[in-house]
């Protein structure tokens, strides 16, 4: 019988990212903590950033150091931008160096649009966008400065931006948030273009429907999840861990010529499954 021992339960062999530096934002919580720990079992020594929740971050500390590898819980906030250029100065510093961004911090704050405020609007754009844009640049100019370190990686670095189908799919009630990842996949497409020379590769994650703190709501009762179902054709709500091995995949060097993509990971919710039995 084969050893599931130096591999992840996904399959994913469990050096696949060995040696490489990781830092996850938002990574006390829902998919960010999911995948700093699958970084970890994958080899990687990761940098969990939280803003609120010291707690919960030193304990997806402990797991992943359960690995052998390193990690550290550093605190900021990705819409800051000095919180920003100090935490991956002081990775640079206490790590050596950046290979691996997932830019996954991410908030709703749901409101109709006429009730919809300003600040609302704006701490929204705020950390989901201008804050893959901060943390993004920042981690840029570390993998220009290292360049290429063959023994490590292909690439000089890798950035995955967490989307979400509402990159593709409107959302009534949520203009703030689904505006928020449109504009990541532009950003994400734009720096993919004009950092690929550079072998530094760019590309998102789109998860669809993910049992996290963020959605609750949609899928904690029978009901709210019968209904979300309906919009799944693979027939299932996913799991953290089903975006944490994309994340995995999408870093490592087997994914070294994918440059610019979204990759959707959501059951077949952007499939338009009204169609399956209308249209
Ligand atoms: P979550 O609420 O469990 O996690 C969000 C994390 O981001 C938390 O750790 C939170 O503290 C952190 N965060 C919020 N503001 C921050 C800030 N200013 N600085 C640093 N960290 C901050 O939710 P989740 O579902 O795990 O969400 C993670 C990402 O996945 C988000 O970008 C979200 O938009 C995206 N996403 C989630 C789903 C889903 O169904 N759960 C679907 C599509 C996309």
């Amino acid at each position: 019988m084969a050893s599931i021992e130096g591999t992840l339960r996904q399959g994913i062999p469990a050096h696949l990212l060995k040696g490489q530096k990781a830092l996850v934002t938002g990574a006390n919580s829902g998919i960010g903590l999911a995948t700093a720990v699958a970084m970890g079992r994958a080899g990687a020594d990761v940098v969990v950033n939280y803003v609120v929740g010291k707690e919960e971050a030193e304990k997806v500390v402990e797991q992943i150091r359960a690995f052998g590898v390193r990690a550290e819980a550093y605190q900021a906030d990705v819409s800051d931008e000095d919180q920003v250029v100090a935490m991956t100065n002081r990775m640079v510093e206490e790590f050596g160096t950046i290979d691996i961004l997932v830019a996954n911090a991410g908030m709703q704050r749901d409101a109709s649009f006429t009730e919809m405020t300003l600040a609302q609007w704006q701490k929204v754009l705020d950390v989901n966008l201008t804050g893959q844009f901060l943390c993004a640049r920042e981690a840029t100019k570390e993998f220009l400065r290292r360049g290429v370190v063959p023994e490590v990686s292909r690439a000089a670095g890798k950035i995955i931006c967490m989307s979400s189908v509402h990159q593709l799919i409107p959302w009534a009630g949520h203009v703030n948030y689904a505006a928020s990842k449109g504009g990541v996949q532009m950003m994400m497409e734009t720096l993919a273009q004009e950092l690929a020379p550079k072998k530094i590769r760019v590309n998102a994650i789109a998860p669809g429907a993910i049992k996290t703190p963020i959605n609750r709501s949609a899928w904690e009762t029978p009901e709210a999840q019968n209904d979300l179902l309906r919009l799944i054709p693979y027939g299932r709500v996913g799991e953290p861990d089903d975006i944490a091995a994309a994340a995995v995949g999408l870093a490592s060097d087997l994914m070294d010529y994918v440059v610019g993509a979204t990759l959707y990971v959501d059951g077949g919710m952007t499939l338009f499954p009204g169609f399956a039995t209308g249209g």
